[in-house]
């Protein structure tokens, strides 16, 4: 089984800062980190390979310090790493990135699964997996949380907000992978070493991927930013204190209750 694992390198926070003068991601002093929900789905890829054969490539787009992310998830035991790099790509709103991702996916042309995660904790669209999978017309299943081959098909259970369904589904498809699925392994000493020592990435230019420029980047951008802000906070804060925990709680109670948050009090 031959599946491609879409990750993305972002920074280590989810508390953004917005510079207000640019209006743009303040990036100084933040490290970058593999996104948490790519994590889970570079472990399932190789939970699957594990059990099934075949290979696990890892791609992303990102500039020239993303292959730093695809070190990490090569120490993890992926086979494969490629790096889809060219200012050609900046700008992208999300429906670009997801054209420039599925030519790159093309490009590496064999695959029956493709996993992403549900979300970008910088980003939060939860959209590149669902547009991935439209614009390879594949079908997709979003909120994956258990994966099984059994045959050639893959059941797979998708989280409902207080439930979950389960889906048979054939190959190719695209999985969005949640926490819930795994808990990703720490690479191991020795490949961590191969993955700074031997790692060959991929590098693609959108010219290598034969992709129009009308349909990456800024220019292939649907949704354009015209300014970005922090909202000023709203109302005000006040500070409750008190004598312990019960009084603190009492208190809270009889605030709550003076708004009519709360109408009756809590025993
Ligand atoms: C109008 C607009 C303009 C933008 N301009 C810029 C810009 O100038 N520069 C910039 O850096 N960003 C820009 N962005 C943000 C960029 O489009 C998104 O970060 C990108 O499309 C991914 O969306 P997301 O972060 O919401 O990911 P989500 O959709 O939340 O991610 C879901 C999953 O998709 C996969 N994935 C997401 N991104 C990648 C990737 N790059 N490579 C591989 N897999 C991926 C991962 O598996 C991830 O877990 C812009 C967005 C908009 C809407």
């Amino acid at each position: 089984m031959d599946i491609i694992v879409c990750i993305k390198q972002v920074p280590d926070t989810t508390d953004v800062k917005i510079d207000p003068e640019t209006g743009t991601l303040v990036r100084e002093g933040v490290p970058s980190i593999v996104n948490p929900d790519d994590k889970h789905a570079v472990e399932e890829a190789l939970r699957l390979r594990e059990l099934h054969g075949g290979t696990v490539t890892a791609l992303t787009m990102g500039p020239p310090q993303a292959e730093v992310a695809l070190r990490e998830v090569y120490a993890m035991g992926v086979d494969h790493t490629v790096l889809l790099c060219d200012r050609a790509f900046a700008g992208a709103d999300t429906w670009a990135t997801a054209n420039s991702i599925s030519l790159g996916i093309k490009k590496i042309g064999k695959y029956d699964i493709i996993f992403c995660g549900r979300e970008a904790i910088d980003g939060d669209t939860a959209q590149i997996g669902p547009q991935l999978a439209e614009s390879l017309g594949i079908p997709q299943v979003t909120y994956v949380r258990d994966v099984k081959k059994e045959g050639e098909k893959l059941i797979v259970e998708r989280a409902l907000e207080d439930s979950h369904v389960k889906l048979e589904v054939g190959f190719p498809v695209l999985l969005t992978a949640i926490k819930d699925l795994n808990e990703p392994r720490y690479p191991r000493m020795g490949r961590i070493v191969k993955a700074h020592r031997e790692l060959k990435t991929q590098v693609w230019t959108a010219e290598d991927l034969g992709a129009d420029p009308s349909m990456i980047g800024l220019n292939g951008s649907p949704t354009q930013v015209k300014r970005t802000f922090a909202p000023e906070p709203k109302g005000t804060v006040e500070m409750l204190e008190a004598d312990g925990a019960q009084a603190l709680a009492s208190l809270l109670v009889d605030k709550l209750k003076e708004k009519n948050v709360v109408r009756r009090s809590v025993s």
